[in-house]
């Protein structure tokens, strides 16, 4: 556990240096709900640019209930696993709902069990939620503050529960919603994962792993599959996608994109190989060779700016106007450049 005079060095240090970010100046529990569902497996620096967008878009929480859900996945666009925008949206319906049918009247709840209750939040979720925005003396643990934990105790793979127990011992019960903060804060820009800045920590008195900070905690082995696939992309007569709206569970639920196959595929002369698209996911390493229809098959193709997209399906579909575009101009050296082309790796998470 932390000392009282370590969570004092602590919170006088995030006085001082925190970051400024934009969920920090305001008290708006559904503000600072939609910053921590997004930072969830979203860097700061791209969880900013959505979070604006989501809070203009959805100022309110009866604002989202109100809206389809495809708005809220087309907000989300980009900013990948899209469970968490068709939860969000799961969630903003309960909260509208009465008190007497299950809901909160249109008011997010302000415990954290309640919290927990509700779609798409998870134990971090709701004490960060609780704590921040509605004060409440839960603790949060987060891949940072199991860091700074297991650097503080000097323990290579600390148990969860072990790690809570510390977290809940630590806490600042005045201030918990600046002390999850500051954990986490010193664990994003002083405590980080390599490159430690021992230097400038202010727990650093109390740290037992200093001396060798990088043995703590040990790095989880992450399995990443590689998947090869084939997208078969035709169009209507406009030249606009026939594109598909995926079953909400899943791989990009929800979301639209063209027909996909496993494996690689042929398809004859009526396809064209427009090139081959990689793509990495977190867990998953994606090659997808790009056959695109060089005739019109149907009048019913989607305009791609009114439905929700994935980035891979954004490069997919890129490639494929951009192949069926040099075919058409009857130009064989550009045709061919594209029957080459291989798109670059591009991180979706
Ligand atoms: S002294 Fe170094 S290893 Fe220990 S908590 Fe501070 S930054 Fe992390």
């Amino acid at each position: 556990m932390l000392s009282a005079s370590d969570q004092q060095a602590l919170l006088n240090w995030y006085d001082e240096h925190q970051r400024d970010l934009p969920w920090r100046a305001t008290d708006d529990p559904w503000a600072i709900l939609l910053s921590e569902v997004l930072l969830q497996q979203t860097q700061v620096a791209r969880g900013l640019v959505y979070w604006q967008r989501m809070v203009e878009a959805f100022p309110t929480v009866a604002s989202m209930a109100q809206a389809p859900v495809d708005a809220v996945l087309k907000a989300w666009e980009g900013a990948g696993y899209y469970s968490r925008a068709r939860r969000l949206h799961a969630l903003s319906q309960r909260v509208v709902l009465p008190a007497i049918e299950g809901g909160f009247d249109g008011r997010l709840p302000s415990s954290y069990d309640a919290l927990l209750s509700l779609p798409g939040i998870g134990p971090y979720t709701a004490a960060a939620v609780a704590s921040i925005a509605f004060g409440q003396p839960v603790a949060c643990v987060d891949g940072n503050i199991r860091r700074v934990m297991a650097r503080q105790t000097a323990q290579p793979a600390p148990a969860p529960t072990d790690v809570q127990t510390w977290a809940d011992g630590s806490l600042h019960a005045e201030r918990p919603g600046d002390w999850n903060q500051a954990l986490m804060e010193l664990g994003a820009t002083v405590c980080t994962p390599k490159r430690v800045r021992c230097e400038q920590c202010p727990v650093a008195p109390s740290c037992a792993g200093r001396s060798t900070p990088e043995r703590y905690p040990l790095p989880k082995r992450q399995r990443i599959k590689s998947v090869v696939m084939t997208a078969i992309v035709d169009h209507d007569v406009q030249g606009r996608p026939l594109l598909h709206q995926r079953p909400s569970a899943g791989l990009f639920g929800g979301l639209w994109g063209p027909e996909y196959l496993e494996g690689r595929v042929q398809r004859g002369e009526k396809y064209l190989h427009a090139g081959v698209v990689k793509h990495q996911l977190s867990h998953r390493s994606m090659t997808v060779d790009v056959l695109v229809g060089v005739s019109p098959v149907a009048s019913d193709g989607v305009e791609r700016a009114a439905v929700a997209t994935s980035t891979l399906d954004e490069k997919v579909l890129a490639l494929a106007t951009r192949a069926l575009e040099a075919s058409m101009s009857n130009d064989e050296d550009k045709r061919r450049s594209y029957e080459k082309k291989e798109v670059g790796d591009g991180a979706e998470v």
